[in-house]
């Protein structure tokens, strides 16, 4: 139902009748040769593909000979119908239809305007002849004819331009759509749903540029799971992922939003505490630890009990740069680990209890 679609009420039809000066006497007088309509248009459509067919660059767009016949039965049915019923929804339905072809056929809007002056040349050429037949004067009749054809015209050109829209409008929908999952994909860590480890990068040193900047307490917390290889040693590897799946959640979960959590490597993860003066940092290292110490993974018939490791490292006025934190945080959880696992540890120096 295309008239709904473009808006096409009684007052629309009476507007678009004005613009092209579409009066009832042109109703009239295309009421006076409708008899003769049904037998001139047998010739007009075989004049028409005619003309279609000599034309070299159109004759591909036609299709083959089936496509041809059902092609000409439309215009056949058009030609009957033409200029009767003009004040009607459905004749200007119809009207918009042309377009719509046109432009799912991957036709050009001139192609929809030359269409009708070829069939304008070869209708007239008859309503004349049937005036002379008649006695009668053929002008205002063909006068008649060419508005009827403006206004189709004019339907068809509109409906054309909005399928094309729509068209590019869903290509631009798709392309957006595609657009955001690549974004997605290209900070996402497959596995974890976390930031990967670029995205971690770039988010770290955004955090710890602007914490120096602005002398803000920054915390980087290097976490790394204990004795992570056995779990794929006993469980197999899916037990592995599913244990990396959940403990990135918990670290995401327990921490703010604004603070920075991603996937550092395999089974590492890197967290930037934002605004955390480094015991409240130390604190909340020691939480996450906890919980995971006390809460097994679920997996299958048995879960799967995991401990973390983790290493401190504040923002200090000595502090170079980011890898330099990291280096830090990364001996600190090397400290962690030689105290005997699931731990945190702020210092890199050897402690002295050793
Ligand atoms: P440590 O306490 O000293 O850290 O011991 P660990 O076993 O955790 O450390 P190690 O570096 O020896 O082993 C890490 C393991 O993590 C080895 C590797 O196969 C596994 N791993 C890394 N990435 C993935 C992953 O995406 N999925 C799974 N299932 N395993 C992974
Ligand atoms: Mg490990
Ligand atoms: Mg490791």
């Amino acid at each position: 139902d295309l008239c709904p679609r473009f808006g096409i009420d009684a007052s629309a039809i009476e507007r678009r009748r004005n613009h092209v000066a579409l009066g009832h006497e042109d109703d009239h007088a295309m009421a006076e040769i409708c008899a003769a309509l049904p037998k001139i248009a047998d010739d007009v459509v075989d004049r028409f593909y005619e003309h279609l067919l000599a034309q070299p660059d159109l004759r591909g767009e036609l299709g083959g000979d089936s496509e041809i016949t059902a092609l000409k039965g439309t215009l056949r049915a058009y030609l009957v119908g033409m200029g009767q019923g003009g004040t009607e929804p459905a004749y200007f339905e119809s009207r918009l239809r042309v377009g719509l072809v046109h432009e799912a056929r991957g036709l050009l809007p001139r192609h929809v305007m030359e269409s009708f002056a070829v069939l304008f040349d070869a209708l007239a050429e008859h309503f004349e002849a049937w005036a002379r037949a008649q006695g009668k004067d053929a002008a205002p009749l063909v006068r008649s004819l060419a508005k009827f054809m403006w206004l189709d015209a004019a339907l068809g050109v509109e409906a054309y331009q909005e399928a094309a829209a729509s068209r590019m409008q869903t290509v631009v929908v798709r392309a957006q759509e595609a657009e955001g999952q690549l974004r997605e994909a290209s900070w996402i860590d497959e596995l974890t749903g976390i930031a990967n480890r670029r995205e971690l990068m770039s988010r770290l040193e955004v955090e710890f540029d602007r914490s120096r900047r602005y002398e803000i307490p920054f915390v980087l917390l290097f976490a790394d799971l204990d004795l992570f290889k056995r779990v794929n040693d006993e469980r197999g590897h899916e037990a592995g992922d599913a244990v990396l799946k959940d403990i990135a959640n918990r670290l995401r979960e327990g921490t703010r939003p604004a603070d920075v959590v991603g996937r550092y490597g395999g089974e590492e993860f890197v967290i930037g505490l934002v605004q955390t003066p480094l015991d409240r940092a130390v604190k909340i290292a020691e939480r996450l630890r906890r919980a995971i110490a006390l809460q097994p993974v679920n997996y299958g018939d048995e879960p799967i009990s995991m401990t973390i490791s983790i290493g401190v490292a504040p923002l200090r006025d000595t502090t170079p740069d980011l890898a330099a934190l990291l280096v830090e945080a990364d001996a600190a959880l090397y400290q962690a680990k030689r105290q005997g696992r699931n731990a945190v540890c702020q210092d890199a120096a050897v402690p002295k209890d050793g």
